[in-house]
């Protein structure tokens, strides 16, 4: 598969010359089935200010497929009235969240942050075929893709981690997780519990939330997110091929994200820095 970086900070965009390597659009990521001919991505994971990027991958085409939110924050659903490549006649978009229960009404519940008088239209006003509903619990398919879905302690609201397979390849996503919400774990800096350990296991590449240094968690870890360290040993422990550190805060400029990576230059697991508008190929 192909995995794209369409946006990878956190929290909000960070636009000027100091993020110009990692970018600033917020957490998206589109996933294509790699073969020679048509890649459109057909699975697209949260939908941050990145998805903006999506139409320079589909050109004209519009966007089929779906798209999986992690969770409703901000950063990770903001991008939704701008997708140029979904907003069109021709599209057609399975849009799944995480519910509250089995009966929570995914459109209803999108429509709290996008609605009048935060937003002009609601999601039933977005142009083309538009389908909301929630995630399935454990794994499920979608669009030529296996999904395992499982909650993750975050902050503010019921957290989802993905493990996507296409049956070649894997990569697990957790881009908001705090795991000192289970305990502070062997290094103070959070847990390593079985939910994160059974997404992260012998994926190809591990994309998880590295909003903090190690040194931060004390005073910030209460804000919902992990450190960069423990992105990189769960990675190790869970057998990882790669580890991608990913939700970047949005004060930490380019040189500051390449020192954080300079911390994992002896790391048993080889470690980069998501880089907006860079694909992967697993
Ligand atoms: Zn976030
Ligand atoms: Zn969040």
């Amino acid at each position: 598969m192909r995995v794209t970086f369409c946006g990878t900070r956190g929290s909000t965009p960070a636009p000027g010359p100091d993020f110009y390597r990692y970018g600033g659009h917020t957490s998206c990521v589109a996933l294509s089935h790699d073969g020679a001919g048509d890649v459109a991505p057909q699975l697209i994971l949260d939908a941050g200010t990145g998805l903006r990027r999506l139409p320079e991958l589909l050109g004209d085409r519009p966007f089929t497929g779906t798209m999986l939110l992690t969770h409703l924050h901000w950063d990770h659903v903001q991008g939704l009235p701008f997708f140029g490549s979904g907003d069109r006649d021709d599209a057609r978009v399975t849009l799944l969240l995480p519910g509250d229960g089995d009966q929570t009404d995914a459109a209803a519940l999108l429509a709290r942050m996008m609605s009048p008088p935060f937003f002009p239209i609601g999601p039933a006003q977005l142009r083309g075929d538009w389908r909301f509903g929630l995630i399935p619990r454990g794994t499920f398919e979608a669009e030529g893709f296996t999904v395992t879905a499982i909650d993750v302690p975050h902050k503010g609201g019921r957290t989802l981690g993905f493990r996507v397979s296409d049956g070649h390849s894997s990569v697990a996503y957790i881009p908001d997780h705090c795991p000192t919400a289970f305990g502070p774990g062997p290094e103070g800096i959070g847990e390593y519990h079985e939910a994160a350990l059974g997404l992260a296991r012998g994926v190809d590449v591990l994309i998880h939330d590295s909003h903090l240094r190690a040194e931060e968690v004390e005073a910030e870890g209460s804000f919902g997110h992990a450190a960069a360290e423990y992105a990189v040993e769960l990675g190790t422990k869970a057998g990882a091929g790669r580890v991608a550190l990913f939700h970047h805060r949005p004060e930490r400029s380019d040189a500051e994200v390449d020192r954080t990576l300079c911390r994992f230059a002896e790391s048993p697991v080889p470690v980069i820095g998501a880089q907006e508008a860079t694909t992967l190929s697993l």
